[in-house]
């Protein structure tokens, strides 16, 4: 009999999450979500939703009553509430490794004990605190909540000394820290895999073009040299290894301008510049997961064809309901989410351009400019 799999968050990940459930019928049965928008990405594709906030105590233990194994789709799940229902339902990845990754400071301090690279970074409990760094780091440098940030929406880059009380200002008494500029030369990640029997996979480095800090372009594999490749993966390896934790994680990192690599954050759950997989692998990021998760053999990672992955994201002036897109293009595939309203930016889907012909990165980049104007949300 399969197992029940309870799901914190029912958005685009959990619902691919769902879908890469719904083919392992002996292992899982049934799929429970928790998720604050009715009939949310992964209830239209067949999970039971308990309508509530990710973090609500009764929502959680209701979850945990209801699974046999949890896991989540976002980072800012409460890790004491989690901790608290662990004796209901097995979590992964668990609550302590969740604790840590989800605050910045601990995060970036557990990485540097464990002799990981990450940038410098300083822990800031006033403003004296970040005058203090800033005269030893220079400028810029980024101010960053140390909890519940993503997309870019929780840093402040500081340009000179005239801007530290607006920076300081702008978080709100929130925790902090300041870490150094790195002025890299690309941004990339890896999506590592590890099981409950300390299995550990990683599927090749790829290349992150953002867009107003919100992922744009995912580009597999990156344009590196495999010297890079090489270290960026062997990186990732280690990170997983001392984390522990059993799932699929996002491993974000920058290539110094002299080939070096040093984290920029990890998420502990499947991540946007791992969407590529689904058509470009033979295992995806999501199954993959699942697999970890369930103690399962983790699946091949090989890169069967360079593909670029491509967001589809709101219109940045225009919010409301809009037409579902249509792009038919060859080797082309297209996966809305079902969110009903459009928002600045928001993610709406995404589609993976994929190589048929061995065609090379640079010729999926010319097709793809052919492709965008076609890719813009529009009102109805
Ligand atoms: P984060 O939300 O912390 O991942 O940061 C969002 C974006 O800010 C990253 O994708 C980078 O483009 C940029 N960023 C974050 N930290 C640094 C840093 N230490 N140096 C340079 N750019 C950074």
């Amino acid at each position: 009999m399969g197992k029940i799999l309870g799901i914190i968050g029912g958005g685009q990940l959990g619902m691919m999450i769902a879908e890469a459930a719904k083919k392992m019928p002996e292992h899982i049965s049934k799929i429970i979500v928790v998720d604050p928008t009715k009939n949310c990405p992964a209830a239209q594709v067949g999970a039971e939703q308990i309508v509530a906030d990710y973090k609500d105590k009764d929502a959680i233990e209701d979850l945990a009553n209801k699974s046999d194994i949890i896991t989540y789709e976002i980072e800012s799940g409460d890790s004491n509430v989690l901790k608290s229902v662990e004796k209901y339902a097995e979590i992964n990845p668990s609550p302590e490794t969740l604790r840590i990754i989800q605050d910045k400071f601990l995060q970036k301090s557990f990485l540097k004990e464990n002799n990981i690279p990450v940038p410098e970074f300083v822990e800031i409990d006033n403003i004296e605190d970040i005058k203090k760094s800033l005269d030893e780091f220079g400028y810029p440098a980024l101010l960053k909540a140390r909890r519940d940030a993503y997309d870019g929406r929780g840093n402040y880059k500081i340009d000179s000394k005239d801007e530290v009380q607006k920076a300081f200002d702008y978080f709100k008494g929130q925790s902090l820290l300041l870490e150094k500029f790195v002025p890299f030369k690309m941004e990339v990640s890896v999506i590592a895999s590890r099981n409950t029997k300390g299995q550990i996979k990683t599927y090749p480095l790829v290349e992150n073009i953002h867009e107003e800090n919100i992922l744009r372009e995912t580009i597999a594999p990156a344009r590196v040299s495999s010297k890079v490749t090489e270290k960026a993966e062997k990186i990732a390896s280690q990170t997983m290894d001392v984390l522990k934790g059993a799932g699929v994680f996002g491993i974000e990192m920058f290539v110094t301008q002299d080939d070096e690599i040093v984290i920029n954050e990890i998420a502990p759950r499947v991540h946007n510049s791992g969407h590529h997989t689904l058509e470009s692998s033979e295992t995806s990021q999501f199954e993959q997961h699942l697999r970890a998760i369930l103690g399962l053999e983790l699946g091949s990672t090989k890169l069967l064809h360079h593909t670029i992955m491509y967001n589809i994201l709101g219109n940045k002036s225009f919010q409301g309901k809009y037409k579902p897109l249509k792009i038919n293009d060859e080797n082309l595939f297209l996966k809305m989410y079902g969110k009903e309203i459009s928002k600045p930016m928001r993610k709406l889907g995404h589609f993976n351009l994929v190589s048929s012909n061995n065609e090379t990165i640079k010729e999926l980049l010319e097709k793809l400019d052919g492709i965008k104007p076609r890719a813009a949300v529009q009102s109805v």
